[in-house]
C-alpha cells in the first residue's frame, strides 16, 4: 500500500510505501476511494491547535508518533474482512465513521465515542485515508452511502456530522426564526445545505470571501449573504433579522468572527455555536452571558448516529452535494497548501484512483466542479 504522511510537523507530506495490511479479528480492510482534505488536518500537519496568548496544543504532547497518514473523510471499497467480522460484504463502498474510542468505556457504549478519553480516531489517533488502504476496526463504522457519489458521500464523515451536530445544537425550533452561518467553507458549505432541512428556519450567511458569498447563494439554500468584513455587517444582519438572529454558527473560531456572531444575535436568549479551529484567544464580557441569557457552545464533529442521520438525508435527495474537486493522492500537499491559502470553495477530495497522468483527469475535476 501507499501513503502519504507527515515525517515532519509543518514539511511536505511523503509518499510511503509500506505492506497492505491483513484484517484480523472484526477489522475490515478497505481500498481507498475517497478522502476529503479537512482544514483539521492543516493543524495537526503543523502539529499544533492555537489556544492563543502564545499557547499552543502540542499533537507530539497527545503522543501522536510520526510517520502519520492524516484523513478522516474516507470512504473506500471493502476487500477484506478479519475472521471476526460480520455485517458488511467485499466490494461494498462504504464510509468510514473515523470518530472511534476505547469502545468499552460508559461514553463509547452510550454512542458519544468522540468523548472518549482513550480515543483511536482514523486519521487523527490512528493512520488515515491519505493512503491506498485503510484499516477499520469493526464493521459497525461503515456507513452505506448508497447512490450518493463517493466524493461527496466522504466529507460527511467530518464536515458533515460536524454542520448537524452544530444546527441541532442552536436549538432552533421555529420556522419564523433566524440563524446565522458565519463562513462558508467546507464545513459551513455543508451548514448551509443541510441548515433548512434540519431546522426549518430562515438562512443567513456572513463570508469576506466574495467568491465564497456567491457559492452560498448559488446553493439555493440560504436567504441573504453578508460581507462581515464589511464596516456595520452586524447592524444590517440586526435590521435584515428584525432584532438580531436567534443563533449563530461560527464556522471559522476565530476572536473576530465569534464577536461577529454574538454582535449580529438578539439582545436575549441566543446561542452561539463555535465550530472553527482557527485559534487565538478573546475578552468576554462574563456579565453579558446571564444578562443576555446568552449561551457560548463548542461543538467538534458528531455521533455514528448522526452520520446516519446525515446519510439518510443525503440517500432522500434532501440534501444537496457539495461541490467537491477531485486530486489525485499524490497530490495531497498542493491540495493542502490550496486549503491553506483559503481558495477551496467545498471540499478537495483526494482519488487514489485518480492518476494525473490519465487524459481525463481535467475533464473529471471540471465536471466536480460543477456538482
Ligand atoms: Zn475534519
Ligand atoms: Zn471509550
Amino acid at each position: 500500500m501507499k501513503s502519504l504522511q507527515i515525517v515532519e510537523w509543518g514539511k511536505p507530506l511523503e509518499a510511503r510505501d509500506y505492506p497492505t495490511p491483513e484484517p484480523k479479528g472484526t477489522e475490515v480492510l478497505l481500498e481507498v476511494t475517497a478522502c476529503g482534505v479537512c482544514h483539521s488536518d492543516l493543524h495537526i500537519w503543523q502539529g499544533y491547535f492555537d489556544l492563543g496568548d502564545g499557547e499552543r496544543l502540542r499533537i507530539a504532547d497527545r503522543g501522536m508518533q510520526l510517520p502519520f497518514t492524516l484523513g478522516h473523510e474516507t470512504a473506500g471499497r471493502v476487500i477484506a474482512k478479519g475472521p471476526d467480522a460480520r455485517g458488511v460484504e467485499i466490494g461494498e463502498s462504504r464510509v468510514v465513521y473515523p470518530w472511534i474510542g476505547c469502545g468499552v468505556c460508559a461514553d463509547c457504549k452510550r454512542g458519544e465515542e468522540l468523548l472518549c478519553v482513550k480515543p483511536r480516531v482514523i486519521g487523527t489517533w490512528v493512520n488515515g485515508g491519505y493512503a491506498t488502504h485503510v484499516i477499520v476496526p469493526h464493521a459497525r463504522y461503515l456507513v452505506d452511502h448508497g447512490d450518493v457519489p463517493v466524493e461527496v458521500a466522504c466529507t460527511y464523515a467530518c464536515s458533515g456530522i460536524t454542520a448537524y451536530s452544530a444546527l441541532n445544537r442552536t436549538r432552533i425550533t421555529r420556522h419564523e426564526q433566524t440563524l446565522l452561518l458565519i463562513g462558508a467553507g467546507g464545513v459551513g458549505m455543508n451548514g448551509i445545505l443541510m441548515a433548512r432541512e434540519v431546522l426549518g428556519c430562515k438562512v443567513i450567511v456572513a463570508d469576506v470571501d466574495p467568491a465564497k458569498r456567491k457559492a452560498a447563494m448559488d446553493t439555493g439554500a440560504c436567504d441573504a449573504v453578508f460581507d462581515n468584513g464589511e464596516e456595520g455587517a452586524a447592524e444590517a444582519i440586526r435590521d435584515w433579522s428584525q432584532g438580531g438572529v436567534d443563533a449563530a454558527i461560527d464556522f471559522v473560531g476565530r476572536p473576530v468572527t465569534t464577536r461577529f456572531g454574538m454582535a449580529c444575535a438578539r439582545i436575549k436568549s441566543t446561542r452561539i455555536v463555535v465550530v472553527g479551529l482557527y485559534g487565538d484567544s478573546m475578552k468576554l464580557s462574563v456579565a453579558a452571558l446571564p444578562l443576555r441569557l446568552m449561551t457560548l457552545e463548542g461543538s467538534y464533529v458528531g455521533t455514528l448516529a448522526d452520520l446516519h442521520a446525515v446519510m439518510r438525508l443525503a440517500k432522500a435527495g434532501k440534501l444537496p452535494p457539495i461541490a467537491v474537486t477531485g486530486c489525485p493522492l499524490h497530490d495531497a500537499n498542493a491540495a493542502m497548501e490550496r486549503l491553506t491559502d483559503g481558495k477551496v470553495t467545498g471540499r478537495i477530495v483526494l482519488k487514489p484512483g485518480l492518476e494525473p497522468a490519465r487524459p481525463d483527469t481535467r475533464h473529471e475535476e471540471a465536471r466536480e466542479d460543477h456538482r
